[in-house]
């Protein structure tokens, strides 16, 4: 059996960072984690070949040479999945699809073969027997969560690890919170659930065995779901892992804000190599917090919390969201108060999106306030729902925390204030990456030369040169990303200009 594996394009957003490769030379952020994965669960006789479409293009030879295309995607893929899977069907080419997307809008792709839908662990072994006994059906479903102990590790050789610029794990799948907006609980559970330490270390010798030296994303959904498991398990082997591996990688991923409370659990992470965390902060706005059943942000001083987690030693990016229905005028000033204030340099400020299985698209369904699939990229001024507050308003406070947070001055600043609270351990050794001195120079030459944004750039580089002279890698790094999310912010801007954007009436018009 030949089959060929496609991950569609997704197209240029904050999460991206498609502006940034071409500093470093690399195509794309990460590979595509959950194909690969689903690649080893496959007959090892079965001959593989793996297609990232956002590392080059997809050609109809490919396609012809598979018996099966077998592809996975998120939502915000979709205009590329159509296009991959019209070009299947023109050629004859069958496709056997799943991941999170096709779960969701199973009912949206009556031309895919067959549907292997939820966790892979769970429903695709009885697809491929079904298929070696020459029977598959159509759609292959499950109720049932998978367990991680059964989840082999990625087949890496599919890829070139240097085409990306960050690899990635999977150690956990769930979250023992609800937030309104959020479908991870509707996909995964709310019972954190996760791989054995022995499973996490093979992952972690598969990539250091390949070579990969640098920045290695744990994609779980919340990191910090089992803590206990973390602190006397995992954690521990980390630790104990990457000193007898002279530190090879630096980690990063995404918890909840209550990681703040725990210094035991935020020592441990610095010391076994997290530098960086993602935390949905959402909105300053208490009432914003209620509305969304955003629990454990609520009754506390957020920007206090973010603070200690930057001075355990993390840099903390965060997630924000205008929107709510109970989201005031003022919430957009607010919004740019709060993150200037906090030195958090990655804020990821998005619409709130009615998602496909979660609460909030229930509630919104029930009150007349739908207005069609969500796109899945939630800086998507189309918005999919009818907003409490007038959509103009709302797209245009939007713009307006966009256009404050990114503008060179702005930026720059909270790269200043987060370098001076951030107290790394610094455990291991610089490693040199290829790309790095490449970096350096197209950073200097288009930002420092050409870019709008110079002046603020040779204050960020002589200040953290001498001042944080450890720290000046990271400097050129956040100088890199402030120019890939101005010209997200650029686009954003340019989609969103009133008053050609359809369907605005409609949406204002709810009261
Ligand atoms: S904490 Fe994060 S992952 Fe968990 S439900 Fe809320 S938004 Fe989703």
């Amino acid at each position: 059996m030949k089959i060929l594996l496609v991950y569609p394009c997704y197209p240029d957003t904050f999460w991206s960072f498609r502006h940034a490769m071409k500093f470093i030379g690399r195509k794309a952020s990460f590979p595509p984690l959950g194909l690969l994965t689903v690649a080893a669960m496959l007959p090892a006789t079965w001959t593989k070949k793996l297609i990232d479409m956002n590392v080059r293009p997809l050609t109809d030879n490919e396609l012809s040479w598979a018996d099966y295309v077998f592809i996975s995607a998120m939502t915000v893929q979709r205009e590329s999945v159509q296009e991959v899977l019209d070009r299947c069907r023109r050629l004859g080419v069958k496709t056997v699809a799943g991941g999170p997307f096709f779960t969701s809008y199973r009912d949206d792709f009556p031309e895919v073969d067959h549907l292997v839908l939820g966790e892979a662990e769970c429903t695709l072994p009885q697809f491929l027997d079904d298929l070696d006994m020459g029977t598959p059906r159509p759609v292959y479903s499950e109720n049932r969560r998978a367990d991680l102990e059964d989840t082999p590790v990625p087949l890496w050789d599919l890829i070139d690890i240097r085409e990306y610029a960050a690899m990635n794990i999977q150690y956990s799948r769930g979250c023992p919170f609800d937030c309104e907006f959020c479908d991870i609980t509707g996909l995964f559970g709310r019972k954190p659930r996760s791989k054995t330490r022995e499973q996490l270390l093979a992952e972690l010798d598969a990539l250091n065995a390949r070579g990969w030296r640098g920045a290695v994303f744990f994609v779980d959904d919340n990191f910090i779901g089992d803590r206990l498991k973390l602190k006397t398990g995992i954690l521990p082997a980390m630790i104990d892992w990457m000193e007898a591996h002279n530190r090879p990688f630096y980690f990063y991923t995404e918890a909840s804000i209550d990681l703040a409370d725990d210094s035991g659990l935020l020592a441990l992470m610095a010391r076994a190599g997290f530098e960086e965390v993602f935390i949905g902060i959402e909105t300053p706005q208490e009432e914003g917090l209620a509305e969304s059943g955003k629990v454990q942000n609520r009754n506390r001083d957020l920007l206090a919390s973010v603070r200690r987690i930057q001075q355990a030693g993390l840099q903390v990016h965060g997630g924000f969201i205008v929107g709510f229905d109970s989201d005031p005028p003022t919430i957009f000033d607010r919004q740019i108060r709060f993150i200037q204030e906090s030195g958090i340099v990655t804020a990821m400020v998005g619409l709130l999106t009615a998602l496909r299985g979660t609460r909030l698209h229930q509630r919104l369904s029930q009150e007349g306030r739908l207005l069609g699939n969500a796109s899945g990229n939630n800086t998507d001024v189309s918005l999919n729902f009818i907003p409490r507050m007038g959509a103009k308003e709302l797209i245009g406070g939007y713009q307006s925390v966009l256009d404050a947070i990114y503008s060179p001055k702005n930026y720059y600043q909270r790269v200043i204030r987060l370098l001076r609270e951030y107290r790394p351990l610094h455990l291991g050794k610089f490693h040199l990456q290829p790309g790095y001195i490449g970096a350096l120079y197209k950073s200097v030459l288009l930002l420092g030369v050409f870019g709008k944004e110079r002046l603020h750039f040779w204050k960020l580089f002589f200040w953290s040169l001498f001042a944080k002279p450890r720290l000046f890698p990271l400097a050129i790094t956040y100088a890199i990303y402030g120019f890939h999310f101005r010209k997200i912010a650029e686009k954003i801007k340019e989609n969103g200009m009133f008053p050609n954007n359809e369907g605005w009436d409609e949406k204002e018009n709810f009261t």
